[in-house]
């Protein structure tokens, strides 16, 4: 994801033409007109060395005239929540005006940089602006947008205060993923364990709980290093103790929070128990990628393609909500298709890296918004202002797709609702096998106060 730079500025200062010119768009006359968002609110900055991705606030909030001050007011928070940079445009042929001076107090509680850009300025006049703008405490560009005056200084600023976002990236390259395999005891983890090493490292047993060591597995395939997390079984050696089957839960829990995906491991001769359910549960609840690995697969096949499809329906409908999650039949005691587990994997990995800029995102929201539009909450209706999405490729391995909306009304938000957005989500890219999450920000959107 390339940093992000916003542009915040009171209506007609020029945040559209200084937009098109980042963009390196033709400049084409663009007033701010009360009413009109603007189709484009994001575009990629290729002008210096290093891309950026630029916001316009101004089109975020559609507004009539006199909502004005208060729809700026959002931008700026939005734009304080989500960008690296934040550029604060002025007219400096109007002045300075209440407005700004309204919007130079709340930037100042940014804690990110902000660029005081004087636009306009289509002569140098350096001292003038100097002394009209100075006291506002930012650094002071004079430039003019249309004329293109002063915006490779600008850029030059920018490139210097970007972090350098691409650094120190987690990448399977540099290290292991840390794969849990989960599930109730006999279902076939050692099992498989050991079908991947090939070698006698676990101790398999048709005994439930039978006791073996906790133990992390560097294990490497195709050249992607892994490390299997916490595949011990029970220490415990009772069978008849249902304290067992509770103390593997309450240890998977523990072993799902540290891994980067989670291998839900289940008997495919045994149906869908209310343990498989509970750690199924687990994974949800920790937000974790997950993949569902149908074990003893062998015994399916015995029973012909129709007991293969019966239980991939009745998982459909028991595991629903872990419906992103891809599904592979493997044997353990076969060896067979263990394969599909990794291609799985690596599939999840890839796919939690594809990219979703703040455009499209925001475009598929409003689109999804108009096709069905959200059911009344009390007097109200959800409305989403903004939405970007917040993971981090810095720290994950494999990023959840996180998204922060910025809404009138977080309660407005309907199960039911949210459930759509993600499908609408999962339509442009399907995130197989992440959890897609929304968090959301109230921003209220009243008729403004004195300014
Ligand atoms: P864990 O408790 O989940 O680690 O389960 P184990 O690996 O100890 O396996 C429990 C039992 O299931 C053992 O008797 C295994 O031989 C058997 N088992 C494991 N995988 C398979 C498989 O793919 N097919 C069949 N038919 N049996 C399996």
């Amino acid at each position: 994801m390339n940093p992000l730079v916003a542009i915040v500025g009171r209506p007609n200062v020029g945040k559209s033409a200084l937009f098109n010119r980042l963009a390196g768009r033709r400049i084409a006359i663009v007033h701010d007109q009360p009413g009109v968002t603007r189709d484009r609110l994001n575009a990629v900055c290729k002008l210096g060395n290093q891309p950026f991705e630029i916001i316009d606030t101004g089109g975020i909030i559609a507004t009539t005239n006199d909502q004005f001050d208060a729809a700026v007011r959002i931008e700026a928070d939005i734009a304080m929540a989500t960008a690296h940079i934040i550029l604060f445009v002025v007219d400096g042929t109007a002045g300075f005006s209440p407005a700004d001076q309204e919007l130079a107090k709340l930037l100042r509680r940014a804690d990110k940089p902000v660029l005081l850009l004087v636009n306009k300025i289509d002569h140098p006049n350096r001292d003038e602006l100097e002394d009209a703008f100075q006291h506002l405490g930012f650094v002071v560009f004079p430039i003019s947008a249309e004329h293109n005056r002063g915006i490779s200084t600008v850029i030059q600023r920018i490139e210097a205060l970007l972090p350098a976002v691409e650094e120190g990236e987690m990448t399977t390259a540099n290290v292991p993923i840390k794969v849990a395999l989960v599930g109730r005891p006999n279902v076939g983890k050692s099992s498989l364990i050991n079908a991947l090493m090939n070698d006698q490292r676990t101790i398999v047993s048709s005994i439930a709980g039978t006791t073996r060591d906790a133990i992390d597995i560097p294990y490497e395939r195709e050249g992607i290093q892994y490390l299997l997390i916490d595949t011990a079984g029970i220490r415990h050696k009772s069978k008849q103790d249902s304290s067992v089957e509770i103390f593997s839960v309450m240890r998977s829990e523990k072993t799902i929070r540290r891994a980067d995906l989670c291998v839900l491991v289940l008997d495919a001769s045994a149906g869908l128990t209310t343990q498989d359910k509970k750690i199924a549960g687990l994974i949800q609840k920790a937000e974790k990628p997950c993949i569902v690995v149908i074990n003893k697969s062998d015994l399916l096949d015995e029973s012909g393609k129709q007991a293969r499809r019966d239980y991939l329906q009745m998982l459909g409908e028991e595991l629903f909500f872990l419906d992103h999650a891809p599904r592979a039949l493997v044997s353990a005691k076969m060896g067979a298709r263990i394969d599909d587990l990794f291609k799985q994997i690596d599939r999840v990995v890839k796919q939690s890296r594809e990219p979703m800029s703040t455009g499209p995102l925001n475009r598929l929201l409003k689109q999804a918004l108009t096709l069905h539009s959200p059911p009344a909450v009390g007097n109200r209706r959800l409305k989403i202002y903004y939405a970007t999405r917040i993971d981090d490729k810095r720290r994950d391995i494999i990023p959840v797709p996180r998204f922060l909306l910025f809404v009138n009304k977080p309660d407005a938000l309907t199960p039911t609702y949210e459930k759509y957005l993600e499908n609408q989500i999962r339509k442009h890219t399907p995130y197989e096998g992440l959890p897609v999450i929304f968090k959301l920000r109230e921003r209220e959107h009243t008729t403004p106060g004195p300014v």
